[in-house]
């Protein structure tokens, strides 16, 4: 018989690596992986190339206007087998990951009608369970009844760093002190916006990942996964 399928919230700040866990816990159990940052990116990218949104700017309600004509899938990449990020036909996985993006994504990412319209596509994608889903806000707005609940932290210093060799082997042109600043940024942002804030649920438990190794970090999570799996 197979076993009961559950859902699993990773949440946490910025660069924890919860994507990369969340990634190897959902092939180990055969589950659905649903990255929902990639999600909040692609939107911004949208918003990006209206000119809804620069350094200077945000027109707010010319994104919420537009909101109906906004459509984001994923769609698997049969080489590595990953779900990519799909903006209205367009495979735009690449282009979600710059620093450029990043920089904008937590104001879009605070405009309500927007997480409205996200959270409504998550719920019918973890309907039927059997999903890992990755965010800042699945154990307590989009998934709080999930029956796992992971909260991952690290140091910004650890977390930039990461960031940093991340953006680097792709190629960009990014300095370490420019990606500090914006994982401390969003991390601000995520965690005082007036929806959906950034904090760990209840009964989440808690992650630093600092001073463990990614197999370390996985090989816990599992075991916590099977047992919660056996237990449900
Ligand atoms: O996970 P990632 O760092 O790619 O997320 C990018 C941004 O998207 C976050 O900094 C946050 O502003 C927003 N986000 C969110 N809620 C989620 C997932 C991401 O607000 N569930």
């Amino acid at each position: 018989m197979k076993d009961k399928e559950i859902i699993i919230a990773i949440d946490g700040h910025s660069s924890t690596g919860k994507s990369t866990v969340a990634k190897q816990l959902a092939k180990a159990l055969q589950y659905i992986y649903v990255d929902t940052g990639a999600m909040y990116r692609a939107v911004t990218l949208y918003a990006m190339r209206k000119g809804y949104v620069d350094e200077f700017n945000f027109n707010q309600e010319k994104l919420e206007n537009d909101l109906s004509l906004v459509s984001i899938k994923f769609e698997l990449n049969k080489e590595n087998g990953l779900a990519e990020a799909v903006l209205n036909g367009e495979n735009v996985e690449r282009e979600i990951r710059t620093l450029a993006v990043s920089k904008h994504v937590s104001k879009i990412a605070a405009v309500s009608l927007v997480r409205k319209k996200l959270v409504e596509q998550q719920h019918q994608m973890g309907k039927d369970k059997g999903i890992v889903m990755d965010g800042r806000d699945i154990g307590t707005v989009v998934f709080p009844n999930a029956e796992l609940k992971l909260f991952m932290t690290a140091t910004a210093k650890d977390r930039a760093e990461r960031r940093f060799l991340e953006l680097k082997d792709r190629g960009e042109d990014v300095t370490y002190e420019d990606v500090l600043k914006n994982v401390v940024n969003r991390d601000h942002i995520d965690s005082t916006r007036k929806d959906s804030p950034l904090r760990k649920a209840g009964d989440a438990i808690k992650i630093d990942n600092s001073n463990l190794s990614l197999e370390q970090q996985f090989e816990q999570i599992l075991q916590l996964a099977k047992t919660t799996i056996r237990n449900s």
